[in-house]
């Protein structure tokens, strides 16, 4: 089997060579021209079931091709038959939920904490759905008829809480286990192989990696990637060719990037455990064979004022956000969570104290002296 650091760099481009290139096509046609209106009527046909591959694409929100290299990469580095690509992670989550009301299935059972806006979407039900909040020893009992899907982060933003997946697969019986792997990413967990259906990224961050691309992807079975095609073909939240190019050219350098900076977080929470600025590190311990190392994330309860260390460090860039070469700290009650209002976030147990260390791939020792002096 190809080793995922073999995977990263080649997936989406097997056909370079043939094609005498060396970089990805960047194709930015919004129309594709041609004589034969009568073809052209005939695949729109096909397109607008969901379905691919049957010949040049029609228009640029029914399919890109440099968008479809990085559907395909993505899809085999998590392991899935399919990728769909949007525009952004919540545009991701959306086609989801509405995949389920479109079916007639539109209760979701979610297990908290989330991502804030995802939180919200559910909670909200501005789509049509609405949720069951439960702990993960009570999902099998909340699943009703007409629950479409099961929702969960593992690590969860921002606690970096852990759940067992294969016990969560097992629960949910046929309801589809959608995860947000966007903390792990499929160099540290790999969903599928623990019972999820439905594999979900914010590619905004660790994909992308560089903190200049905004795009989310939905990894799973062709026949499930069908509803979300046509889903993004009718919403039109379709991720942006130049946003799938840059795409690309992150994920050859996923699994550095991953190692390197899991290998600094971790010696991070390691350190800040014994610092007397900090009262609780939250680091992902990692379920038996569930994640190959803790992630990238950190995340500290303070015994001072939170918003006194993001105004006092130097080298950290204060700002919401992950997963990016540099590293970035912020307060989730004010930035990431802040759309959940102060009650629901005590509900959820998110502390005020709370704030998330994205780490990047700076030295561990200028990292380390920064948040020393900052929590100072
Ligand atoms: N899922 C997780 C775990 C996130 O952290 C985020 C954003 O921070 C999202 C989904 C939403 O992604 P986007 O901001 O790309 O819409």
């Amino acid at each position: 089997m190809t080793a995922q650091r073999t995977r990263a760099v080649h997936a989406g481009r097997e056909d370079l060579v043939d094609l005498g290139v060396h970089a990805v096509p960047l194709d930015l046609s919004t129309t594709y021209p041609s004589r034969d209106s009568r073809g052209e009527a005939a695949r729109l046909d096909v397109l607008g079931t969901g379905a691919q591959d049957c010949g040049p694409p029609v228009y640029g929100r029914v399919g890109n091709p440099t968008v479809a290299r990085f559907e395909r990469a993505l899809a085999e580095l998590e392991g899935c038959e399919a990728g769909v690509a949007f525009a952004s992670g919540m545009a991701a989550l959306s086609a989801c939920l509405l995949a389920g009301v479109a079916a007639g299935r539109p209760h979701v059972v979610a297990i908290r904490p989330l991502y804030g806006t995802s939180d919200f979407l559910l909670g909200s039900g501005l789509l049509g759905t609405s949720v069951t909040w439960v702990a993960p020893d009570d999902v099998r009992a909340a699943l009703r008829p007409d629950t479409g899907l099961v929702v969960v982060e593992s690590p969860a933003n921002p606690t970096l809480a852990e759940v067992d997946l294969r016990a969560l697969a097992d629960a949910c019986g046929d309801v589809p286990l959608l995860v947000d792997n966007t903390f792990a990413t499929p160099v540290l967990q790999r969903p599928v192989e623990h019972g999820a259906a439905i594999v979900l990224h914010s590619a905004t961050k660790y994909l992308g990696g560089h903190g200049d691309v905004l795009g989310g992807i939905v990894a799973c079975r062709e026949d499930y990637a069908r509803s979300l095609r046509q889903i993004r073909f009718a919403t039109g939240a379709v991720l942006h060719p130049l946003s799938g190019y840059l795409l690309l050219r992150g994920l050859p350098t996923l699994p550095l990037r991953m190692h390197a900076a899991s290998a600094t977080a971790a010696s991070l929470a390691a350190r800040l455990a014994g610092h007397p600025g900090v009262t609780r590190v939250h680091y992902p311990r990692g379920l038996a064979g569930q994640m190959t190392s803790g992630g990238a994330l950190v995340s500290i309860e303070v015994a001072g004022d939170p918003h006194e260390v993001i105004a006092a460090v130097r080298l950290f860039t204060p700002a919401v956000s992950l997963g990016s070469v540099d590293s970035l700290i912020q307060h989730p009650g004010s930035l990431s969570h802040h759309v959940l209002g102060e009650e629901a976030l005590a509900e959820i147990g998110i502390s005020e104290k709370l704030l998330r260390l994205s780490i990047g791939l700076e030295d561990v020792d200028d990292l380390w002296d920064d948040l020393d002096r900052a929590l100072r």
